[in-house]
């Protein structure tokens, strides 16, 4: 399988080309027509088996198509990391794809700012993607969540371990119903398969 075969963007299979990434990875081979599709999806799965880019890429392939037929300028995806180093270490996945052919897809890494004013300002931006841990987006959820459609809880068996379900729970809750969420654990807790019940819909279970 090549990434070809999933009717990508040609600028976003230009870009996938220059960071050298030659062919899928077993969860990137699977992940992305779903995602593509429009499924919710469970995948269990470890950094380093490609995760973060089989996200990202039917994330920006979808903001692409919306940018063509669409002047509205929104924060369409939310990224929850359990730890700033994640989020940073996601953002930085992200924004290489995207300037790696100059897309008009901006990623904000929340966790990197500190005081709310200056979140505040960022957001008033309107950045394409916004990456965070829960505590960092959940005071913006008003102005953050009225137009995401795509939302990825990334390594959601230390979002619980960290302490963030309530957090979890209150984005999720302000979230519009109609959104897509990928899940990434590298366990199934039980937490996880509440999380799972909560903020999924009809999710499709990786077997990886
Ligand atoms: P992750 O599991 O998302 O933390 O990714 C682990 C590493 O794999 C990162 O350094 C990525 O740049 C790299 N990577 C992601 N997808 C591919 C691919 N299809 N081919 C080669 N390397 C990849």
């Amino acid at each position: 399988m090549t990434f070809s075969s999933f009717g990508l963007d040609d600028r976003l299979l230009k870009a996938i080309a220059d960071v050298g990434w030659e062919r899928p990875t077993l969860i990137q081979e699977q992940l992305i027509p779903l995602a593509l599709e429009g499924k919710d999806i469970v995948a269990r799965a470890r950094t380093g088996s490609g995760k973060t880019a089989a996200f990202a890429v039917p994330i920006i392939q979808k903001i692409l198509e919306r940018k063509a037929t669409s002047n509205v300028q929104c924060v369409r995806a939310l990224i929850m990391t359990p730890t700033k180093e994640l989020s940073t270490q996601v953002t930085s996945h992200m924004t290489s794809l995207c300037s790696a052919c100059s897309m008009e897809v901006r990623v904000l890494d929340f966790s990197a700012v500190k005081d709310v004013k200056t979140q505040k300002a960022l957001l008033a931006d309107l950045p394409d993607v916004v990456v965070g841990t829960p505590s960092k987006l959940l005071p913006h959820m008003d102005a953050l969540g009225k137009q995401v459609e795509f939302l990825v809880m990334d390594e959601a068996d230390l979002l619980f371990s960290f302490g963030y379900e309530q957090d979890i729970r209150q984005i999720i809750a302000s979230l519009p119903s109609t959104y897509q969420a990928v899940l990434t654990s590298a366990t199934m807790t039980d937490d996880v398969k509440a999380l799972k019940k909560l903020a999924l819909h009809n999710a499709v279970t990786l077997k990886l």
